[in-house]
């Protein structure tokens, strides 16, 4: 049959990690097939339709600044946008886009269709080809093989899924869709540690039936925010408000006569939920003390009156989602368009994977998204875009890429996943970082782009706008550095009476800026000087500001980096470590970690251990 068969890269499952892993396969030139389940769904948010927010927005970014597909989509599909923490330092402020579902799966598709290299097959994959602890390829549900030696699994919610609403429960991916049974009970055939774990979402409302007069209306940004380093403001379509309602005594009344028909609270449901995205029915009982909740009332499109309530997730029986519902004000005569649920899932424990993404167990097997205990799109998307680029980087015999936790938010992210493991869905949050001031959302571009380009995933469009933006960068903290403005001088005074400030003596302009009072648009006013492109001139505003507490983390990070590059050799045996404790030897043999610096981050592992460990080394040259 002259029909394509083999190909460099396989990605199974069409969300968040596999459009991103299937696209950045294919920009690097490979081969590459993506079999998803139904095409209509590629890029579909299974829950609320907003990309971004605190620490998450550092992900998009950085899937941005490699090429990804995720923050273009989100400009082009943004219907109110706005910068959470804006008063707080740039290390922790989040970009977030409230999306129209559909224009947003529409930009994924069209970009997943228009990507040379890429063969698009709507089929369910049923079962792995595996020979010799090495992956060969797939079988379709309808028993097509097809061959690769690199295949990322990306399956997000869909592996052994069960819908729960009440005490009602069914097999199911997410609402409306399928499970994936064959490929669980094959999984769970391979040497793998396969967990169970739970997430929800809220029921849906029309938003005739609420009376927003009662609720606060929460309009966007104004400037208006973009999500790319690419992004335009005239690519976001009409934008519009959310509002805020609140739940009251009498909706957590309501909950609690209901847990005794909660699948999470009589102990059907045995997954752990996540826990920073806690159900109506968590928060009310782990937060019994408040009378109140906030809940943001989201618009899912421009072209359907669906409303999103953020806040209330449950998988409590419908007759009382619709009462805790109606019990808020403004949502009085509520009518619910789709029920709130829960979904049970498999995931696999992410300590058997490397730092690369791949299975330590079955060679050229890489896995992505929610299937490695993650919840949210954009840890999704990012582990998709590293597990698409390390696949395609085996297939051309190259080296992997493995992010550190000083370069980017995704270092962070996998290393915390493969050393620490995790036992509820893992989200990310700035707190995470210790490099925040120089992981900064602001400057993923400068951080991981170059390296982007070098691995093939940044086009020249991107890379050229790159470059200018750097350059830029780099003459205007020239100018500023070599503009001296003195007392007395008609310019000086003006600066001096702009700002408030006493000027005692001569200045040069990066002097003035990194002074509190002083702003970048300030300046630019005063002196009629300055860079046009605002993204470039919030980085010099922000490198000035910030410079010195950004060399003394990087001095921190130079000092560390010496535990990083020592590779720990994969056959050390740990039991043949006389003074490791017996848990200690067990941790590490379990994880197998790749560097000392790693093995310092297991928990329980001492100083003591690791001077142990150092001396092993010595031993072994
Ligand atoms: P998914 O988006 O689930 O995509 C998996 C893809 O794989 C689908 O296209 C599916 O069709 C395909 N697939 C699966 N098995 C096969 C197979 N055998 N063969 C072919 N294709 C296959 N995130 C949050 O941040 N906060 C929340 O509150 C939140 N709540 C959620 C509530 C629910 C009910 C659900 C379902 C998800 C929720 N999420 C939430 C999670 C968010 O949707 C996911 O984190 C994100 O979609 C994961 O992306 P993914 O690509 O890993 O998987």
């Amino acid at each position: 049959m002259d029909y394509p068969s083999r190909f460099d890269v396989i990605v199974i499952g069409g969300g968040h990690a596999g459009t991103e892993a299937a696209l950045a396969a294919a920009r690097m030139g490979s081969k590459t097939l993506l079999l998803t389940h139904n095409i209509d769904t590629l890029g579909q948010m299974s829950c609320n339709p907003a990309i971004g927010g605190i620490g998450k927005s550092h992900l998009a970014k950085e899937i941005d600044a490699l090429g990804g597909a995720m923050a273009m989509a989100a400009d082009h599909a943004g219907i109110q946008f706005r910068v959470l923490n804006s008063r707080k330092g740039p290390a922790v402020r989040g970009t977030r886009a409230q999306t129209d579902r559909a224009l947003y799966k529409a930009f994924i598709r069209n970009m997943l269709e228009n990507q040379p290299s890429l063969w698009l097959f709507q089929q369910a994959v049923d079962d792995l080809l595996v020979e010799q602890d090495s992956i060969r390829g797939v079988v379709t549900q309808m028993g097509v093989r097809f061959y690769a030696d690199s295949v990322v699994l990306t399956t997000g919610t869909f592996l052994g899924g069960t819908i729960h609403i009440g005490m009602q429960n069914q097999p199911g991916g997410r609402a409306g869709d399928p499970p994936a049974l064959a490929l669980a009970r094959r999984l769970r055939e391979l040497p793998l540690r396969i967990g169970r774990l739970k997430t929800g979402t809220p029921p849906r409302l029309d938003s005739r039936s609420i009376d927003f007069s009662k609720l606060i209306e929460q309009p966007g940004d104004t400037p208006l925010p973009v999500m790319s380093y690419l992004g335009k403001v005239e690519q976001h379509p009409e934008q519009v408000s959310c509002w805020i309602a609140h739940t009251n005594e009498r909706t957590h009344e309501i909950i609690r006569a209901g847990l005794d028909r909660s699948p999470m609270y009589t102990g059907v449901i045995e997954g752990a939920g996540p826990r920073y995205c806690p159900s109506i029915e968590d928060k009310i009982t782990r937060f019994a003390d408040k009378d109140s909740h906030q809940i943001f009332l989201e618009p899912e499109g421009l072209q359907t009156r669906e409303i999103y309530p953020n806040g209330i997730s449950t998988s409590l029986p419908f007759d009382v989602q619709l009462e805790l519902v109606r019990s808020m004000a403004g949502l009085e005569n509520a009518y619910i368009m789709r029920p709130g649920y829960a979904i049970e899932y498999d995931y696999l424990d992410p300590r058997d994977l490397k730092h690369n993404l791949e299975c330590k167990h079955i060679t050229g097997l890489f896995f992505a998204g929610q299937i490695n205990g993650t919840t949210g799109y954009e840890e999704a998307g990012i582990q998709g875009l590293l597990a698409g680029c390390n696949a395609a980087l085996r297939a051309q015999g190259r080296d992997s890429w493995t992010p550190r936790r000083d370069e980017a938010y995704v270092g962070v992210l996998v290393d915390d996943l493969i050393t620490l493991g995790t036992k509820e869905p893992y989200r990310m949050f700035t707190s995470r970082a210790e490099y925040r001031l120089i992981l900064r959302e602001d400057n993923a571009d400068m951080r991981l782009t170059e390296k982007g380009r070098e691995l093939g995933l940044v086009d020249d469009v991107r890379w050229a706008a790159f470059v200018a933006k750097r350059e830029a960068i780099e003459q205007e903290e020239q100018r500023l550095s070599t503009t001296w403005v003195r007392p007395g001088t008609p310019q000086g005074d003006a600066l001096a009476a702009h700002f408030n400030i006493p000027l005692s003596h001569e200045y040069n302009l990066l002097n003035l800026l990194a002074r509190p009072e002083v702003d970048y648009a300030g300046l630019q006013q005063v002196t009629g000087n300055g860079l046009a492109d605002q993204l470039a001139a919030e980085q010099v505003e922000i490198r000035t500001k910030y410079a010195g507490y950004i060399a003394r983390q990087q001095e921190e990070i130079a000092r560390l980096r010496a535990s990083e590059n020592i590779d720990l050799p994969a056959d050390i045996d740990y039991w043949s470590i006389s003074g490791l404790s017996r848990e200690i030897q067990q941790k590490l043999t379990d994880i197998r970690p790749a560097t000392l610096g790693q093995a310092s981050r297991v928990p329980g592992v001492t100083p003591a251990a690791i001077s142990l460990l150092m001396i092993q080394l010595k031993k072994r040259q």
